[in-house]
């Protein structure tokens, strides 16, 4: 028997892109939508597309607007909102907001507390993967205090080998290191970083594979123990450890491979009773063999390559997930894993308001100009990409994400270079002249990047 708890109310306690996709999401199904956006979001665009959108945070920073777990808690109570999405970044994985909702009887759009917790520490994380019997890349069981047994694992497993913030995200509070003297910079920097970022300094080691790519699983659970997976998404090139751009399916898997990876992933996030979208990440070396890496307990950025190539809205999903829906309910029509199809390929290029002439530099303004692409099997998803938008300096310089689909990955990849030279962007820098170098790569387009690709080729920022 499924017990439904239907939504009437939602609000969407994140701002940009990803706001908007859940606004959407949830307005598709029926459910009144709530914004919120912070002093200097006033123009964002964000908020108009919500039935009604509430200032928040005043008197806090622009991010911390968003991330005033009361303050958000409160007004919902007060507009007698049913649920919370978090979207990702700021809340999204904070145990400690999904249990202040469930206190005050508000649905978190997420997994439960617990799982936030346990996936939320990666040392914990690896544990949980050694324990369901997934590979993990060789590390320090425990985080590390002391410079000494930083060296005694150097010592038996060699450089390079790479520091990890326990609580990292977005690639921050990580640094390769090849060579025993520069260990202890590294780790100083690494916890300096962490504890900036996260506010948590905790980090450990891990050997540092070479030429790896990344590949991770998207899993989807329900509240009755059934649990799918929606296959893998290639995001091996990257910049600085952050995706760039993502591509699903992986084009280089044989099908064992894609099998083996896909049951290592089910196997985990079965034994944890995960509920809701969430990602497991791997790295797959250059001999096939493959490693867990971490969970990501949430809806991530490339979820739109998934959604092309399954057809599942798997923010749509996440809501009826959370109102108690089952996978095989004909509102989202997962009968069974068999049932999932894969038809195509898709890829996502992450535009962001980034100088790639000099250094990646987020560049801020006034967009004077601004006119995008369209057309068959292309789908933009945009936070403020308008004329007249004012890119701030405070937030992720994410300014839309562009995702093709064709048949084949040739073709998607022509789309894709086709929808970046449709675009006119003026007043602000973007990446675009350096997406369209990466898509049009011979290694791209022959699946031979790994995670080196960006790092290795000087010529894409020409
Ligand atoms: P974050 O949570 O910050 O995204 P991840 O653990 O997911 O960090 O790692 C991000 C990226 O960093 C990976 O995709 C990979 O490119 C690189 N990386 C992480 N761990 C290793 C490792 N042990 N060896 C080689 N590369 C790694």
């Amino acid at each position: 028997m499924q017990e439904i708890r239907p939504f009437s109310k939602l609000l969407v306690a994140n701002r940009g892109e990803i706001a908007i996709r859940v606004l959407r999401a949830a307005t598709e199904l029926g459910i009144h939508t709530v914004a919120i956006y912070s002093k200097e979001d006033s123009l964002a665009l964000h908020r108009y597309k919500a039935d009604e959108a509430y200032l928040i945070g005043e008197g806090k920073g622009p991010v911390e607007a968003y991330l005033d777990i009361e303050g958000i808690i409160a007004l919902a109570k007060r507009l007698e909102v049913d649920a919370i999405h978090p979207g990702y970044g700021f809340l999204a994985e904070n145990a400690r907001f999904a249990a202040r909702c469930e206190e005050e009887g508000i649905a978190f759009i997420g997994p439960r507390p617990q799982h936030l917790e346990a996936f939320g520490d990666k040392v914990t994380a690896r544990q949980m993967a050694v324990e369901a019997g997934l590979p993990v890349i060789p590390g320090t069981p425990e985080p590390v205090r002391q410079l000494q047994d930083a060296l005694r694992f150097a010592r038996e497993h060699g450089f390079p080998l790479i520091v990890k913030a326990a609580a990292g995200g977005g690639g921050r509070g990580m640094r390769v290191v090849r060579h025993k003297e520069d260990l202890e910079e590294a780790l100083r920097m690494a916890r300096s970083e962490a504890e900036k970022s996260f506010g948590d300094g905790t980090v450990y080691l891990e050997k540092f594979l070479e030429h790896p790519k990344h590949i991770e699983v998207q899993i989807l659970g329900d509240r009755h123990g059934n649990l799918v997976h929606l296959f893998e998404r290639d995001c091996s090139i990257q910049r600085r450890h952050q995706k760039v751009v993502e591509i699903a399916p992986a084009l280089t898997l044989t099908e064992p491979q894609r099998q083996a990876i896909c049951d290592a992933a089910l196997r985990l996030m079965r034994r944890a009773g995960y509920v809701g979208a969430g990602t497991v990440e791997f790295l797959v070396a250059p001999d096939g063999s493959f490693y867990f890496i971490e969970v990501n307990p949430r809806i991530q950025v490339e979820h739109t390559i998934t959604e092309l190539i399954t057809g599942v809205d798997l923010v749509q999903a996440q809501i009826l997930i959370a109102q108690g829906y089952r996978l095989d309910d004909p509102a989202i029509g997962i009968r069974s894993q068999e049932s999932i199809h894969r038809r195509g390929y898709a890829i996502q290029c992450r535009v962001t308001t980034e100088d790639p002439d000099n250094h990646f530099v987020p560049d801020t303004g006034k967009i004077l100009a601004y006119r995008s692409a369209a057309g068959f099997g292309i789908r933009l998803d945009s936070g403020n990409g308008y004329a007249g938008a004012v890119i701030q300096p405070y937030y992720d310089s994410l300014l839309v994400k562009i995702s093709a689909w064709a048949l084949t990955f040739e073709s998607a990849a022509h789309k894709m270079l086709r929808s970046l030279r449709e675009f006119r962007i003026r007043g602000v820098k973007t990446n675009i002249p350096f997406l369209e170098n990466v898509v049009q790569h011979p290694d791209f387009l022959a699946g031979r990047c790994d995670t080196s690709f960006i790092d290795g080729h000087p010529e894409l920022f020409r």
